[in-house]
């Protein structure tokens, strides 16, 4: 235990004598326990097929055996967070816990794996293995988006929690919301079934949680703050809000999502601008928003866009970072050389 507490000064630059290979070994209580204090980003390196099988709830998955695995854990951890890493029996993580610690990392390894987590009686989950993103703010502090599916997202930051339009099911495509923390904040775009789905929100839904909608959502629901295009709020020191059209312009699409009923979301954390855009065509008012660091723009036909038609609405949007989402079977492959040109990286996660 002394070693333990040893360490965990270490991990907060209180004292400078921890693992003499690098990194730290605990069992299972005092991992959970890191969980829940320290914000650690919870890594498993075990392969794709056996995190599938189940895993702990909210680690991200990079196998210690690919060959770009330092490559991916600096693309998805920033250099100053702590990593919680474990495999199946604690080997492979050793061997990953050396490999992150000689980069700068503060790493502590589960002795004993998931096995020894299973036998303990903790919970693990069968959630796919989310593609992450990570950015930083402009103060320094972290953002990182989960790529659920289609039109559903959950965003991490400083661990508050916000969810988008989160859905449990679509085609043979499930998220397991209860093994994620409970949301402070849920957006919710429209009343689409692959937006809006009411136990998705019961299960996510806390004391103090917030959910954000339109005026037929609300009303669904009975309950939510109601937001109209062109509505701005602040809902945290850290989060300001603006509602934004989302609506329909081609013939014969416009009953789909008619304007001025349903929103997009630009949502400002810690001074990061991340453009929600919901269900949409690429609609002039898109030219306005303005500043956008991460933009999710929907493709495919007939509801919202087709690539052409994004990027036109990516020009106008201009973000850092695009991200196609709510694409389903739409060819999304050429997006990115299309939109090199504009300075705009494109990254395709699994939002099909
Ligand atoms: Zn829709
Ligand atoms: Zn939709």
């Amino acid at each position: 235990m002394k070693k333990i507490i040893t360490c965990l000064l270490t991990m907060l630059g209180l004292n400078s004598a921890c693992g003499q290979q690098g990194y730290e070994n605990v069992a299972v209580n005092e991992f959970d326990a890191l969980l829940t204090t320290s914000g650690a980003v919870l890594l498993d390196v075990r392969t794709a097929e056996e995190f599938a099988q189940g895993h702990l709830s909210g680690a991200i998955n990079i196998d210690v055996k690919g060959a770009d695995f330092l490559v991916k854990v600096k693309q998805a951890i920033p250099a100053d967070k702590t990593v919680a890493v474990y495999c199946r029996s604690g080997r492979r993580s050793a061997n990953a816990a050396s490999l992150m610690a000689a980069q700068g990392y503060k790493v502590v390894n589960l002795t004993g794996g998931i096995e020894a987590w299973k036998k303990a009686g903790k919970a693990v989950t069968t959630n796919p293995a989310f593609e992450t993103d990570t950015f930083v703010t402009p103060s320094g502090r972290s953002v990182t988006f989960y790529s659920l599916m289609h039109g559903s997202l959950r965003i991490v930051f400083d661990g508050k929690e916000i969810e988008i339009d989160p859905v449990r099911r679509l085609g043979d495509r499930t998220v397991d919301y209860a093994a994620m923390p409970k949301a402070d904040y849920i957006f919710v775009t429209h009343e689409h079934a692959d937006h809006f789905d009411r136990d998705a929100i019961k299960i996510l839904a806390g004391e103090k949680s917030t959910i954000v909608t339109n005026r037929r959502c609300a009303d669904m629901m009975g309950q939510g703050m109601v937001m109209a295009n062109g509505d701005t709020t602040t809902l945290a020191p850290w989060l300001s809000v603006e509602a934004v059209p989302a609506y329909n312009t081609t013939d014969g699409h416009l009953q789909f999502h008619p304007k001025g009923r349903d929103n997009g979301f630009v949502l400002n954390i810690d001074g990061l601008r991340v453009y929600v855009a919901g269900d949409t065509e690429d609609i002039p008012e898109m030219a306005s928003i303005g500043n956008v660091d991460v933009a999710f723009l929907p493709c495919n036909q007939p509801y919202t866009m087709t690539p052409d038609q994004l990027v036109n609405a990516a020009r106008m949007v201009k973000p850092r970072v695009l991200f196609p989402y709510h694409y389903g079977q739409t060819d999304v492959t050429r997006l990115p050389g299309l939109l090199k040109a504009d300075g705009i990286d494109v990254r395709i996660r699994h939002y099909e």
